[in-house]
């Protein structure tokens, strides 16, 4: 069975199928998934599936490109929704898009760090051309459970990342060819440091570059990498789905 600890499905290209694909995604042996919300708007959506279907799990949080949707009122529902969701996300620095100063995304990531403190809840981390310094404030806030989300940075930060407890979540990014430095974290790194995710609609793995990605190809990433650590697919689906369990404790 797997676990795609990251997925987008509320978003506008599932309207047409959301439904059959959700439980097609299911009945392909994705048998739990966590709904990431992105801000305000979507982590409405994410609360609303996951009431709708049992195996799916929400985390609230505010994208670093959505930065003033972290208003005081958001702050004060998710707080008041916390025994609703799994993770705090996702959060984090984005220095590629820089919708916001450094400055804002910093505060706007602190923000959420303390209430994933607060809550003793795992934060879902998206980073972009911007390794040291999430790592940097991740240690600072003292976050004790944290994700790297679509893991894309190489081994060797990936190792302070490990070092500090620190998971990395490996999306269809590692299935590129030319994504050489992800796959050398992901065929040496600790498995028990180790989730996998579809960032679904997005980052769609090899198979089906330029498409609309989806839960199912969650085990795609997950053949990727028993390919590159030279492992049984069922022995490393069921590592990754107890690190998941515990994690964001939905076993
Ligand atoms: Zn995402």
């Amino acid at each position: 069975m797997f676990v795609d600890t990251h997925c987008h499905p509320y978003f506008k290209h599932f309207d047409a199928d959301r439904d059959e694909l959700i439980k097609r995604a299911f009945d392909s042996g994705v048998e739990k998934m966590i709904v990431v919300g992105c801000d305000i708007e979507t982590n409405r959506k994410a609360l609303e599936l996951a009431d709708k279907y049992d195996f799916m799990f929400p985390a609230l949080g505010i994208h670093p490109t959505e930065c003033d949707d972290l208003t005081d009122e958001e702050i004060a529902f998710i707080r008041a929704n916390a025994s609703r969701f799994v993770a705090i996300g996702e959060t984090g620095l984005d220095y590629h898009h820089n919708k916001f100063s450094k400055e804002i995304q910093e505060e706007t990531f602190r923000k959420q760090i303390r209430l994933a403190n607060e809550f003793d809840l795992p934060c879902i981390v998206h980073s972009r051309n911007a390794a040291e310094d999430t790592l940097r404030i991740l240690l600072d806030e003292k976050a004790k459970k944290v994700v790297f989300h679509c893991y894309s940075y190489d081994y060797e930060f990936a190792k302070k990342v490990w070092t500090a407890g620190y998971y990395t979540s490996f999306s269809g990014v590692v299935t590129y060819d030319n994504a050489k430095e992800v796959q050398e974290a992901a065929a040496k790194g600790p498995l028990d440091l180790f989730l996998v995710e579809t960032d679904c609609p997005f980052l769609p793995p090899a198979s089906i570059r330029g498409k609309r990605n989806d839960m199912s190809y969650v085990k795609e990433v997950a053949e990727k990498i028993a390919e590159l650590r030279k492992m049984d697919l069922t022995l490393l689906a069921s590592t990754l789905a107890v690190n998941s369990f515990s994690l964001f404790k939905i076993g």
